[in-house]
């Protein structure tokens, strides 16, 4: 069977969903019994986002081979179940980069280069790639960005060109816009459709499809309209209305019919009749309403909630797994250093502190941190979180303030974390991390192994700096456990205190393994141990005792004066 192509464009305005509803659609062929690949192509110039600010770009999803990639990527492993590799995400920086680095070599024997062919070539090679590198039989290619962008012109163009290439039958084109909604009418809107079809198709490319988001309801003589004007099938207008659940979109779908008319537009016959069992079985308990538990999340980037994408979903999957609802509470940890917000710390029923670079706000989170291990709340440390707990530990064993990570203090007399000697001399900020899949022995009888229930896992991840072993030993007789532990011995990968109910860190990030079905078994752990607390909190408050307590406390108090 000839490789069928899906392309995704967007139109009106960005961030309407174009991402989730690409990797919708792949669950959708997922489940009609084909293998499925999807491709990001993003029109800006860097390279890839790993040396992009969180602030511009949200998270960086980072793959097992170590490619750092557009959040989106992470959209796709999620909701089709699928690992991606390097060729799925392409940036206009790397098709120039390569092509640039071709005409240095002279492989072009002298020709002009010029963006059709050379670009557009290098475009469509690489879309080739996907199926290529992971046989997939469906690939789905989404182009960031909205159409009318400049810079998307080029990925159009190749895009257009593979219609040509590889015949109508396998290649579809999925647009995918917005209908403002006029509040003093009760309206919605398709013109902003109506050009952006009028400029896709200016381009070369006719929708075969358009999906229409809306915050509202969409009435029937909305889509008959936009099938008139923009020339598309009445049952190809696909009204897809905002879900505050994220899982719902695949069942959305299919009950619009969009998987039957994608089978019968590209001629493929299903192989099995879709089980969308599980995802009810999701949609459905995310709607119950269940006993809430409050986890801070104490970042530097909390304003863009984009910048914890993975980490937010999978606090969500494992509270889905637990029967409970996580309400994460934001804390900006300069905040804490400035000694506000503390009684969101205060409230929280568990800390979490995710990934992050630079200096700003690591103190707030050493104290969130501090605060954790002192009030024996459960805390879970995600990379920068875990060297930030060694720091912390390292500052109370020592009763110095001076241990530090030499990211934020190269001259500290206890660089408690510190760069391996083989990164020392690396210059680049780009590619240049401990990036992917890195192998880690589990020790028994720790948290860790007993969350895993195995001897050895894989994690990806994303950093520079690491344990300094020199510190190992004094760590150690303080109460820490290395539970995770590089098969070389000398990278440190998980650590967790002895004498805490939860206090569990890792180098590596979980977040990004997670599934809606498979929760990540660290998460559910930490979630567990926070599930616990409270009940027994809860069960105090029920007590007389309890009740005493907070009487006299009251009192003290005098607010029953
Ligand atoms: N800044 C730290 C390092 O580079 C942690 C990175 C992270 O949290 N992803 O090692």
């Amino acid at each position: 069977m000839a490789v069928k192509y899906i392309f995704f464009t967007g139109g009106v305005v960005s961030t309407v969903g174009k991402g989730v509803t690409a990797a919708a659609v792949g669950r959708l062929m997922k489940e009609r019994g084909f293998a499925v690949g999807v491709q990001k192509l993003d029109p800006y110039i860097n390279v890839d986002p790993g040396t992009m600010s969180p602030y511009q770009h949200g998270e960086v999803f980072v793959l097992d081979d170590g490619s750092e990639t557009d959040l989106d990527l992470g959209h796709y492993e999620r909701f089709i179940d699928i690992s991606l590799n390097t060729v799925c995400n392409v940036t206009t920086g790397q098709v120039y980069a390569e092509v640039i680095g071709k005409e240095r070599r002279g492989d072009y024997l002298g020709g002009t280069i010029q963006v059709i062919p050379h670009i557009t070539n290098e475009i469509k090679h690489r879309i080739g790639l996907v199926a290529k590198t992971t046989g997939a039989e469906v690939v789905l290619v989404e182009i960031g960005g909205t159409v009318g962008d400049i810079e998307s012109l080029p990925f159009l163009e190749a895009l257009r060109q593979m219609r040509g290439d590889l015949g109508r039958e396998n290649c579809m084109y999925i647009h995918v816009t917005w209908l403002p909604h006029i509040g003093a009418t009760k309206e919605l809107k398709t013109k902003p459709t109506q050009h952006s079809v009028r400029e896709l198709r200016s381009i070369g490319i006719s929708p075969d499809m358009i999906v229409a988001r809306s915050d509202h309801p969409v009435k029937q003589e909305v889509c008959e309209k936009i099938a008139l004007f923009c020339d598309v099938e009445e049952r190809a207008v696909v009204p897809l209305i905002t879900s505050p659940i994220l899982y719902e979109v695949p069942l959305q779908l299919e009950n619009l019919g969009v998987g039957d008319y994608i089978i019968e537009r590209l001629g493929l016959i299903t192989r099995r009749k879709p089980d969308w069992q599980e995802w009810e079985w999701l949609v459905s308990e995310e709607r119950r309403s269940k006993p809430q538990v409050n986890i801070a999340l104490v970042g530097k980037y909390v304003e863009l909630h984009d910048a914890y994408f993975s980490v937010r979903e999978a606090l969500d999957h494992a509270a889905l797994a637990l029967g409970i609802e996580v309400k994460i509470v934001w804390v900006q940890s300069s905040d804490l250093e400035r000694d506000r917000n503390w009684d969101s710390i205060q409230n929280a029923d568990g800390i979490l502190v995710p990934g992050g670079f630079g200096s700003r706000g690591v103190e707030g989170k050493i104290q969130a941190i501090k605060y954790a291990r002192e009030k024996e709340v459960p805390y879970f440390g995600l990379c920068l979180g875990m060297q930030l707990m060694v720091v912390e530990f390292g500052r109370y064993l020592l009763n110095s303030e001076e241990p530090n990570s030499t990211e934020f203090d190269r001259s500290t007399p206890y660089p408690v974390i510190d760069l391996m000697p083989d990164q020392r001399t690396i210059a680049d900020l780009g590619g240049t991390m401990r990036l992917g899949l890195y192998p880690c022995n589990l020790q028994p009888k720790t948290k860790a192994a007993a969350a895993y229930q195995k001897d050895f896992v894989e994690e990806r991840h994303r950093h520079r700096f690491e344990l300094n072993n020199s510190f190992r030993d004094t760590l150690a007789k303080g109460g820490m456990l290395f539970s995770g532990i590089s098969p070389d011995g000398r990278l440190v990968e998980i650590i967790e205190l002895i004498d805490h109910p939860f206090m569990l860190a890792t180098q590596f990030h979980p977040e990004f393994l997670s599934r809606p079905n498979r929760p990540h078994p660290l998460f559910l752990a930490f979630l567990d141990a926070v599930r616990k607390q409270v009940g027994e909190r809860m069960d105090r408050v029920n007590s007389f005792e309890l009740v005493e307590e907070i009487l006299e406390q009251k009192k003290t108090k005098n607010e029953f004066k």
